[in-house]
């Protein structure tokens, strides 16, 4: 049996026909144009589903899909969805390509889907208590407890990225103040770099802030270097918080920017101090299925919602 994954992101929706081992036979990728409303983006979830139903050699058996927002997992429901998404919220996801594919669909958020990856074939393997967290142009989580995904009772669970780090500090699309998203999100990493600069360019992104603070010595560089350390301590901070809250057996990082850069030995070394000083311990992993975590996961919530 195989299983068909899909991952619908703010900029990109991936696909890919999975196999029983979380093997990528068959996958495709085409641009969201969430601008374009709700029903163009279903349009090419449709399409893309549908040609890779018939790239598929054997019998799909179901089809996964990891949506932002807030899901209910049982209707396959978007409740709600941010402005990443325009008219996304009130979606019946899993209705609309049940129609179209002809196959059982079942829909999640899409860090829930993506932790389901790494804890298939990935990072998280063998775990069975962990939180997932992705940094990109938000800060996603995801919660694992007794090797199930935990939801919460109003679908809202996992919603880290909007937990009050700096009290009335930077505000955010949310609607409220200091998220810590703000903060530590890979784009609040361009951001606070940039406001440590005066007459200077401006970084252009994570790459060529991490880059700059890798090299050289000179007042842009420092301003980049100064930059990525107080990101990586509010980013440690903010995973002490977690595992105060939770105790997980690790925490799996996720994004594009976990793989740039030697900020990532501080900030373990960070977080483990300031857990041994409140006599607690802390593991932390890079993510390891990258960006196609999502559509493997999708596979696989596929996949168990066949097994009952
Ligand atoms: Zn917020």
């Amino acid at each position: 049996m195989v299983y068909l994954g899909i991952d619908v992101g703010g900029t990109g929706i991936k696909g890919a026909i999975v196999d029983g081992e979380g093997r990528i036979l068959h996958r495709a990728e085409t641009p969201t144009r969430a601008a374009e409303g709700r029903e163009a983006v279903l349009g090419r979830i449709r399409q893309l589903g549908r040609s890779l139903l018939e790239r598929a050699e054997t019998p799909v058996a179901a089809c996964g899909v990891g949506s932002p927002g807030r899901i209910d997992h049982r209707r396959g429901h978007v409740i709600f969805a941010s402005g990443n998404l325009p008219g996304w919220s009130g979606t019946d996801l899993g209705a609309e390509l049940h129609r179209a594919f002809g196959v059982p669909v079942v829909v999640d958020n899409d860090v829930n889907a993506a932790s389901m990856g790494e804890a298939w074939i990935g990072a998280a393997r063998g775990a069975s208590d962990f939180l997932m967290l992705t940094l990109g142009t938000g800060v996603g989580g995801a919660l694992t407890v007794h090797g199930r995904l935990f939801r919460g009772a109003r679908w809202g669970a996992g919603e880290v990225g909007h937990m009050a780090l700096y009290p009335g500090g930077e505000p955010c699309p949310c609607g409220g103040r200091g998220c810590a998203e703000r903060y530590v999100s890979s784009k609040a990493l361009t951001r606070r770099a940039n406001e440590g600069l005066t007459g200077w360019r401006p970084f252009r992104g994570i790459r060529d802030v991490i880059r700059a603070a890798e090299q050289g010595s000179g007042d842009r560089q420092r301003a980049a270097r100064l930059g990525v350390e107080r990101w990586t301590d509010d980013l440690a901070l903010f995973l002490m918080n977690l595992q105060m809250a939770f105790d997980p057996q690790m925490i799996v990082v996720g994004g594009g920017i976990t793989r740039l850069g030697y900020w990532w030995d501080r900030l373990v070394q960070t977080a483990a101090r300031e857990c041994r000083e409140r006599s607690m311990s802390i593991r932390i992993k890079q993510a390891k299925l990258g960006p196609m975590a999502g559509v493997v996961g999708a596979a696989r919530l596929a996949m168990l919602s066949r097994r009952g």
